[in-house]
């Protein structure tokens, strides 16, 4: 079960009363469903306001419904999860990061061999770790290795990377022989050993031990990259999909349709807010091009091969 700080709450009733509002949506991602009542209930009793839960699955900090919930006459929203992403919104909008207790010393320390072949280290991470970044830094100081956190361009906080900003790795590659990255999952350390071509360390919470993406991961997922490709160049009939959410809507689908189109692709744009795969059952496509989150290759399933639109720049397939 999860809750707030009093510092969020405090942040809270601080936003609700700078803002005069009276009805106040509460967003929160997937993981959080199971304490958001509880939520809720403090919010709504704490100031005694009129407050709802919006259902939709929300996937990351873009994901702002504002323009429907102002329809409805909602005045606020407390998005909860991620750091700040949009900046402006149809009504006010508070985003309250949320953080995760650990402490990596431990496996840090036990695994010192596996840094030996670096001097320097990039440290990246999601936000629900990026206050135990000091701390990793001062225990890898500490043993001779240096550390290097960068700056990113759309993620709010230094060390921060996201499924579609990438930039605090690369804005580092020059320094550093090798990333650490604190976090579940493989999406981002293989994205990061993609766009850098540098070895990528893994510190999952869940482990006691941190290992290395290894080469044959990544080939694989190259050759998956490649048979997609041949897939693509034989594909006629394109589904271009393209979401409403504000902070992943892609609004240059018509140029993208042209230039598919001057390929010889017979292109239909698919729009949905949440893009799933039932969605599209039905339908009769070759092919699904991806204009919104870029986790959607990676993450979902569908029965057509599906490709994110700027694999399709960077792998040069359209002029
Ligand atoms: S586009 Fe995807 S990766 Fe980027 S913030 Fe939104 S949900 Fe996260």
């Amino acid at each position: 079960m999860f809750n707030l700080s009093a510092k969020d709450y405090n942040k809270i009733v601080k936003f609700i009363k700078k803002n005069n509002i009276q009805i106040l949506a509460i967003q929160a991602p997937e993981g959080l469903k199971t304490s958001i009542q509880e939520i809720e209930l403090k919010i709504r009793s704490n100031n005694n306001i009129l407050t709802a839960i919006y259902i939709e699955p929300c996937y990351g900090a873009c994901d702002i419904p504002d323009l429907n919930l102002k329809e409805l006459g909602f005045q606020g929203i407390v998005h909860i999860g991620h750091s700040q992403y949009i900046n402006s919104t149809e009504i006010p909008t508070l985003y309250i990061e949320l953080y995760l207790e650990n402490n990596f010393e431990p496996t840090l320390k036990s695994s010192l061999n596996i840094f030996k072949p670096y001097k320097n280290i990039g440290l990246i991470t999601t936000i629900q770790y990026i206050k135990h970044l000091d701390a990793i830094e001062k225990t890898l100081n500490s043993n001779g290795i240096k550390t290097h956190i960068g700056k990113p361009k759309i993620a709010k906080q230094d060390g921060q990377i996201l499924g579609c900003d990438q930039s605090v790795a690369i804005v580092i590659k020059d320094k550093v022989d090798a990333y650490l990255y604190i976090g579940t999952g493989r999406f981002h350390p293989l994205g990061v050993a993609k766009a850098t071509g540098r070895p990528v360390l893994l510190l999952n919470p869940e482990n006691t031990k941190i290992e290395e993406i290894d080469k044959t991961e990544l080939d694989k997922e190259e050759k998956k990259t490649a048979i997609k490709i041949s897939k693509f160049n034989d594909a006629i009939r394109i589904g271009l999909l393209v979401t409403t959410k504000k902070g992943q809507a892609n609004r240059n689908y018509i140029e993208i349709k042209e230039k598919l189109e001057k390929i010889g692709k017979e292109v239909y744009i698919l729009i949905a807010d949440n893009i799933s795969p039932e969605k599209i059952e039905g339908l009769k496509l070759d092919f699904l091009i991806n204009t919104a989150c870029p986790r959607i290759e990676e993450d979902t399933i569908y029965s057509q091969p599906l490709i994110n639109w700027d694999k399709i720049i960077t792998e040069d397939l359209i002029s």
